[in-house]
């Protein structure tokens, strides 16, 4: 049975001080919904990490991860973070390819394959985000877009290299605008996903994996979204910087 994961992704939001605050209330109000094959993950800022990594412990089904990585090991890379820095303070897992690295940082396909390369290569569970622009969905041109994305980054990796990732797919057209997909909008373009992922590795790989749906999403609409066969949690942004809101969208799960 493949893993139902909710993730807050924070973005560059809090003070170490909101940041230990929401992270030991969330911590508090989850405990008791994150059983079975339900994880709970919290997106932190780079310089909250080690601290939010020890303030969750170990021995509980919510972890920290990070919002992205760099794509080299180490070195003369000023302002960067490497996948190794991330695991040496406990980090188990990272965004990779969200919109908002992919509009304002110009990430594209190639770099995000070397990133996935390199997460992977250093223990880390890389969380791929891809999806489509407003534009791209009006000219009704998403499904290939996000295959082409889907290929670029991931289809390099072997069977069991895609195994230990989580895809979650973000129509950039719903990301911090209130507007969310519909239950049927985000249900088809998984479906799409997991189609294509079968078509290059097989059904039963392609049903192991996990595809999580990001975009606006509330404690008013994640049960719907939740309930789609192929929707198998969500990542989220600004319901998660209020620990009940985000609390409500775990127990929807
Ligand atoms: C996100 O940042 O990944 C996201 C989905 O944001 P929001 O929930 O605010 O739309």
């Amino acid at each position: 049975m493949r893993k139902k994961i909710v993730a807050g992704n924070w973005k560059m939001n809090k003070t170490l001080e909101e940041a230990n605050i929401l992270a030991t209330e969330v911590k508090g109000m989850v405990a008791d919904e994150v059983k079975g094959n339900v994880e709970v993950i919290l997106c932190v800022p780079f310089p909250y990490l080690a601290q939010l990594t020890k303030l969750i412990g170990t021995g509980t089904r919510i972890s920290v991860a990070a919002q992205n990585c760099s794509q080299h090991e180490s070195g003369a890379y000023t302002g960067e973070v490497s996948a190794s820095m991330l695991t040496s303070v406990g980090v188990k897992s990272v965004i990779l390819g969200h919109s908002e690295r992919r509009q304002y940082f110009g990430e594209d396909g190639q770099l995000l394959a070397k990133k996935i390369d390199i997460a992977q290569k250093h223990g880390l569970t890389p969380i791929f985000c891809c999806g489509e622009p407003l534009e791209v969905r009006e000219s009704n041109g998403h499904e290939d877009l996000v295959k082409r994305q889907v290929e670029e980054a991931l289809f390099h990796l072997s069977a069991a290299q895609l195994q230990k990732l989580v895809i979650a797919y973000e129509p950039v057209w719903a990301i911090g605008t209130g507007k969310t997909a519909s239950a049927q909008q985000a249900q088809d373009m998984h479906a799409v996903i997991r189609k294509h992922l079968a078509s290059k590795y097989s059904q039963a790989v392609a049903d192991e994996i996990t595809i999580l749906y990001g975009g606006s999403v509330t404690a008013a609409n994640a049960k719907e979204l939740f309930a789609c066969p192929d929707v198998d949690g969500g990542l989220v942004g600004g319901a998660s910087l209020k620990s009940r809101d985000f609390t409500e969208i775990v127990k929807s799960i």
